[in-house]
């Protein structure tokens, strides 16, 4: 018997048709789930170009936000975001007002779909973080040649991720999960993921703990793809290696995703709206049908998305009524066909068996301001970033100047990241941006109160602004004797 197989209630999502071939496909994946008694109703909401021309500004109307908060699910298609509407993604508005932090991309092998990695059994998921890293979109200009992107990662939002991650793993019975990091280079950032990883995997003894640096993931993931199991990663990584790994099994317009937080979860077609083919019955279901497999999964329907699954499967198998993109040339059917040649193999079984799934549990996360205060916390200094033409040699001399009656010492100024003075002999490209690093002759406890240092602060600040443009400043600080920043390139 199946684990759903007395379920009865119908879950309600709701359904986002959206732009392009979104009508199409959704209809196709709402025909074929119906044939196969799927316990899911729908409830149709709009998203997209259409709210973009009638000024919501976001892409997603108040009314669309309120259907998927009660429901807690939807199933989206594709969403055009036009040009000239304001430029808002309506995917990125959903993904952050639900704080849907896990991105989880299958990546599988499929029947009858020929690449050049065919037979080789990939069989992965990439689990990606969401909303943080260099997507929370937090940009400056510094100067008018020099911008900036705060790549910002949590200890709550890394923690989270790879627990995911594993939750993943347990839920699907994988063997493996691998923490895909750059902490070589971003120590802080980067670092917190792979160290969280270590962490939360001496939690689970029973699975294969993992890591790799992200640019030889890449490179792995084209050389023995096969070996990797779960790949949980930060939010840039993930976008650029989730595609790659899509690209391996026949590309994104067969690739599904979900995207979960703590209270809903949005399956989706990974493929955008392809207004090129819209309207015309060519586009291919597959990727949102896939979707909605994950979303049964989700809400325990395992029995019904298997049926679903293995009907896809023998069809793509048998290589009858495909869409063009799959089919050979010239041989390729419409959508509704394709549609109702899976929905005709619905009760098969492919050569090619399904996964066992167990539900996925996901950790809740409590209501708080995320906060962990560290026993000791001392100011040691400030960078100092400011905007100036003059050479480095000239910029240290008057910086060492202005520092001479304050509490600071300068002892460094670097130029995009690259120590500039004093002198290394490198060639480093100068650009009208530097940061200039002070520290304390004397470090300031901070354990009292918040304001302690900042009379000293001002003090440089104030003579520094005297003389240069500055942009920002950073507090140089250490936490349970501990340096939290690090050293430019080059430094000493
Ligand atoms: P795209 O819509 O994915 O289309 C690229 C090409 O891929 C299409 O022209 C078509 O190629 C093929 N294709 C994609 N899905 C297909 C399917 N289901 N069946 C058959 N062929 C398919 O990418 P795009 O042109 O870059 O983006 C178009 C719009 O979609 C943009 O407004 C973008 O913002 C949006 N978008 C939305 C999402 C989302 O909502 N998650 C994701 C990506 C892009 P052929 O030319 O060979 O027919």
């Amino acid at each position: 018997m199946t684990a759903d197989a007395t379920q009865t209630a119908k879950t309600k999502v709701t359904a986002l048709p959206g732009d392009g071939i979104g009508p199409e496909v959704m209809q196709a994946t709402m025909r074929i789930l119906e044939a196969a008694g799927a316990p899911v109703e729908w409830e149709f909401a709009e998203a997209g170009a259409r709210a973009f021309e009638r000024g919501v500004v976001t892409g997603v109307p108040r009314e669309t936000l309120d259907s998927i908060a009660a429901n807690k699910l939807a199933l989206k298609s594709p969403l055009e975001t036009p040009i000239g509407y304001g430029g808002k993604s309506a995917n990125v508005t959903m993904r952050k007002y639900f704080e849907l932090y896990a991105n989880i991309r299958p990546v599988r092998e499929l029947p009858g779909i020929q690449t050049p990695f065919s037979g080789r059994g990939i069989d992965m998921v990439i689990v990606r973080e969401n909303v943080e890293d260099v997507y929370a979109g937090i940009e400056h200009m510094q100067t008018t040649t020099v911008a900036q992107c705060l790549k910002l990662m949590t200890a709550p939002g890394c923690e989270r991720i790879i627990r995911a991650a594993y939750g993943v793993a347990l839920a699907e019975d994988r063997q493996s999960v691998t923490v895909a990091h750059k902490a070589n280079i971003m120590k802080l950032t980067e670092g917190m993921m792979k160290r969280m990883g270590e962490k939360v995997a001496r939690e689970y003894p029973g699975i294969k703990a993992g890591q790799v640096i992200i640019d030889n993931c890449a490179h792995q993931l084209v050389i023995r793809p096969e070996a990797y199991d779960v790949i949980v990663t930060s939010n840039m990584n993930g976008d650029i290696i989730s595609d790659l790994a899509a690209g391996l099994v026949g590309g994104l317009g067969i690739a599904p995703s979900s995207n979960l937080g703590d209270q809903v979860a949005i399956f989706e077609a990974v493929h955008g709206s392809a207004p090129d083919i819209a309207g015309k019955d060519l586009a291919n279901p597959t990727a949102l049908l896939s979707a909605a497999i994950m979303l049964l999964r989700h809400i325990g329907a395992f029995g019904v998305a298997e049926t679903v699954e293995q009907a896809l499967y023998v069809t793509l198998a048998e290589g009858r009524n495909l869409t063009g993109d799959l089919a050979p040339r010239g041989h390729g059917v419409g959508t509704a066909a394709f549609t109702d040649q899976i929905i005709a193999n619905l009760g098969r079984v492919s050569a090619m068996k399904s996964r066992v799934y167990k539900k996925l549990e996901l950790a809740a996360w409590p209501k708080l301001t995320a906060h962990m205060e560290p026993t000791t916390r001392e100011l040691v200094g400030i960078d100092v970033f400011l905007e100036t033409d003059l050479d480095a040699e000239a910029l240290g001399k008057t910086l060492t100047a202005i520092a001479e009656y304050s509490p600071f010492n300068l002892t460094g100024i670097s130029n995009r990241g690259v120590t500039v003075y004093p002198p290394t002999g490198g060639q480093t490209f100068l650009v009208d941006h530097f940061a200039a690093r002070f520290m304390l002759k004397h470090p300031i406890s901070l354990a009292g109160s918040s304001s302690e240092g900042q009379p000293e602060i001002s003090y440089l600040v104030q003579r520094i602004g005297a003389k240069f443009t500055w942009m920002h400043i950073e507090k140089l600080q250490r936490f349970d004797g501990k340096d939290a920043f690090e050293r430019p390139q080059g430094e000493g």
